[in-house]
């Protein structure tokens, strides 16, 4: 992933976007944050949070207009958050954690700033902490202009005294009784004896200060709206002559204020007076917040003259949503085990892609997601992350950074299923043409092989023109773990295997199957089986009664999209008699049970906590169209059925309640399928495989070996290597041998006991790195 496309894919996650509350405020108080802090009860973080932005604390919490609420989205359910009087109560309860004042080293640069009304003050205030000589002129007597004229009852003299200190604590001169303009001191001679000069004053005496400055159409001094520079070379101008019209917004002041000092900062430095200052002042945040579930609630009025109470800031606090987006983290197991959001995973990943040498910490991460692409369905912004992952995964198999052991045993599970020891093509037998090719794929083959005999033997019989057979692994494994090079093998061996068929149209019951042969050899003709099934009608003798529970249907992820075989699904559901439930992760948010990306292979940890949640979305009996979601279900206990159990299972009960088999007997039930197929169909002598050791499994090692991935003929191999070549330690006090193998890239060490010819195995366990020697006796 270049520079270019991380920041495009960072972009495209707008979680770090401010909240509507944030955007709409003119100054942006972090509201959000402080609310936080209050309903933890933590009112000095609150107050510093609210400090940091906000120069005159005191005064802003009482007199501010608060343009925030009118963009709070908690007005969609109830009414906007009071977030003025939650910074007043801050104020009140807090005020005297006051920042303290640190200023930038001195400038050699002096600023004239008109007028000590809020927007006069807090540029001031901003240009001395930047370290700029300022001197403050003000007609009035005192600092604060038009706030003293605010009244006792929400401003009381002692909280404005106090606050406007602050610029003369920050080094600010004041010039009191001092005017400017015609009654006063020229706005000429202001600009020959500073290098900068600020005007911040109310609309009346803006247009007596004018002095050769511009007007616009309502009389007041012209000023570009996102610079504030007035058409005088060094003069600025804003506050409160920027609204004549009586609609004076101490907010928008103290932002004009700011404003103009960051202008006369990158006026002073030769910077650029405009650039990058779009969302300076208010603006539309691009944030996402989806208030589903959010239950009505209305504002807390304060008991005492409208001031809150700690207790009710709490309460009031709490009703604030905290806005973000999240959607995709709130859907996914695997972007919240994380503990963040794509945004930073973007970040991350591509930091962990560009590390030349050394560690990559991220690649646990890079191969736990399911690359299902349900984030880009739910994300306002369209990220998906299956995407970056993938793509990740590719780069670090191009560049040999790809640990073996992340997917070694999903691809070995893959060449299994495409060697002679499954794979197989043919025609039905007594036809010399196929026009349908059926392939159930590995996966139903090793889960329910009885059905798929029974389902070939259906097709065989309804479809005309011959309809063959294809055994083998589409490939997927490969796609997931990031593999091309095996990914295109085994799609030109499968493309080369279709045409020596004679084209004819493939018939997949596996809908991971159907979606990646669809999407990767485009000139196969592919139909599901369940949209042929539909067509010729359900086997008969086995239709549907009208007596049974509901089923939740499972929509596997690789069928998101599919929405004609999503409903030809349900209608076969409808047809044996079965009500139908929804799952949550359904239809156009299908999601993946745990398996897809190969994730149960790289972090058991994710999978588990996947299939756990999944198995729990609804209470009926789950029925899935995908032989590992149903057997992954199944795994956690929850009662699952493959939708060919519908049309098959003799017992209806007991195919729900099965569990699926252990990976050793899933390349078992492969091979025996072949085996059988070839024999009864199409009547080819098979010759019986090699003999075997007589190795004994007992169920507690079995189960240990589940977990660790390891097959049984994995064990067999290393016994059989160490009682062919001697390789082996020996434990005479247990009696016992201990002996490796490393077929490709793992090492399987045994653990094992021998009485006659009969081998016992103990302990059975993995690892992946060499033996370099002989093991002696
Ligand atoms: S859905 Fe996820 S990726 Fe998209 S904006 Fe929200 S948090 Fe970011
Ligand atoms: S609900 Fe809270 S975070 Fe969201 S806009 Fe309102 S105050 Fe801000
Ligand atoms: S598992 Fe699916 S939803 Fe989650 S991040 Fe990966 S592709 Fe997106």
């Amino acid at each position: 992933m270049d520079q270019d496309t991380m920041r495009r894919r960072e972009a495209q996650c707008i979680q770090e976007q401010p909240p509507f509350c944030q955007a709409a405020c003119p100054i942006h108080v972090d509201a959000r944050g402080m609310i936080s802090a209050i309903r933890a009860q933590d009112f000095s973080t609150a107050f510093s949070i609210y400090n940091r932005t906000v120069p005159f604390p005191g005064i802003i919490s009482r007199v501010c207009d608060h343009p925030c609420q009118k963009e709070c989205k908690r007005q969609e359910a109830g009414s906007a958050i009071e977030i003025r009087l939650l910074e007043q109560a801050v104020a009140q309860y807090a005020g005297n954690s006051r920042r303290k004042i640190k200023k930038l080293p001195a400038k050699n640069k002096r600023m004239a700033v008109v007028g000590a009304g809020l927007s006069g003050l807090t540029a001031a205030f901003d240009l001395a902490l930047k370290g700029y000589g300022v001197v403050l002129f003000e007609a009035g007597e005192c600092l604060g202009g038009r706030l003293w004229g605010i009244g006792d009852g929400i401003l009381s003299p002692e909280i404005l005294l106090a606050d406007v200190q602050a610029v003369v604590d920050a080094g600010v001169q004041v010039q009191l009784r001092t005017a400017i303009g015609e009654a006063g001191i020229s706005l000429s001679s202001l600009c020959d004896e500073f290098d900068a000069v600020y005007i911040g004053i109310g609309p009346e005496r803006a247009v007596n200060a004018a002095m050769g400055l511009e007007l616009n159409s309502s009389g007041c001094i012209r000023v570009d709206s996102s610079t504030l520079a007035a058409s005088i070379d060094k003069v600025f101008a804003g506050g409160g002559l920027r609204c004549p019209d009586g609609q004076y917004s101490p907010i928008q002041s103290v932002a004009d204020g700011r404003s103009a000092a960051i202008s006369i900062d990158r006026f002073l430095q030769g910077a650029s007076l405009s650039a990058g200052r779009e969302t300076e002042q208010t603006f539309t945040t691009k944030l996402y917040t989806n208030m589903e579930g959010h239950i009505p609630a209305y504002a807390v009025r304060p008991q005492s003259q409208n001031l809150y109470s700690l207790e009710e800031a709490v309460v009031e606090a709490r009703r604030c949503i905290q806005c973000e987006c999240m959607e995709c983290v709130k859907k996914c197991e695997y972007l919240a085990h994380y503990g963040a959001y794509p945004k930073r995973y973007v970040r991350e990943i591509h930091n962990n892609d560009s590390i030349v040498m050394g560690m990559r910490h991220a690649n646990k991460m890079i191969n736990s997601c399911s690359l299902c692409g349900l984030c880009e369905t739910i994300c306002p912004g369209r990220l998906n992350m299956g995407d970056v992952c993938l793509e990740a995964r590719r780069s670090l198999v191009i560049k040999g950074k790809m640990p073996p052991s992340a997917h070694d045993f999903a691809l070995r599970d893959m060449e299994f299923s495409n060697s002679e020891a499954f794979a197989l093509t043919r025609h039905q037998p007594g036809y010399a043409a196929s026009a349908y090719l059926f392939y159930p794929g590995c996966q139903l083959s090793a889960s329910a092989p009885e059905h798929v005999e029974k389902l070939y033997a259906y097709l065989r019989e309804r479809l005309p023109g011959g309809v063959g057979l294809m055994l083998g692994c589409c490939g997927a494994p490969a796609y997931w773990a990031g593999r091309e090079d095996l990914s295109h093998l085994t799609q030109d061996s499968f493309a080369a295997n279709w045409l020596a068929a004679g084209k004819p149209t493939v018939l997949t019951a596996c809908p991971t199957c159907y979606r990646l042969l669809k999407d990767t050899i485009t000139e196969v003709s592919i139909e599901t089986i369940w949209t042929v099934l539909a067509q010729l009608g359900l086997p008969a003798g086995i239709q549907g009664t009208d007596t049974h529970q509901p089923l939740a249907i499972i929509d596997p992820c690789s069928a998101r999209e599919e929405t004609l075989l999503q409903e030809t699904v349900r209608n076969i559901v409808k047809t044996k008699g079965f009500p139908i439930e929804e799952t949550v992760l359904n239809r156009e948010l299908a999601g993946c049970c745990g398996y897809g990306g190969l994730v149960s292979v790289a972090n058991a940890e994710v999978a588990e906590k996947v299939a756990h949640k999944r198995a729990a979305e609804s209470p009926h009996d789950y029925v899935s169209y995908c032989a590992m979601c149903r057997d992954i279900y199944a795994a956690q206990g929850k009662r699952s059925l493959h939708l060919l159990d519908l049309v098959f299972a003799a017992d209806l009960e007991q195919a729900a309640s099965r569990q699926g088999p252990s990976y050793s007997d899933r390349h078992e039930n492969r091979a025996r399928l072949k085996t059988k197929l070839l024999r009864e169909l199409w009547q080819e002598k098979v010759p019986e495989g090699q003999e075997k050791l007589a190795v004994i499994i007992p169920p507690e090692v079995a189960l240990l070996m589940e977990s660790r991935m390891i097959l049984a003929e994995d064990v067999q191999s290393v016994i059989e290597f160490a009682e062919s070549t001697g390789k082996k330690l020996c434990d005479p006090k247990a009696g016992r041998f201990v002996a490796h193998y490393q077929p490709v890239s793992v090492t399987y060490w045994v653990e094992y006991g021998v009485d006659g010819s009969v081998f016992t195995v103990h302990n059975a366990y993995s690892h992946r790195m060499e033996i370099v020697g002989d093991v002696k006796r």
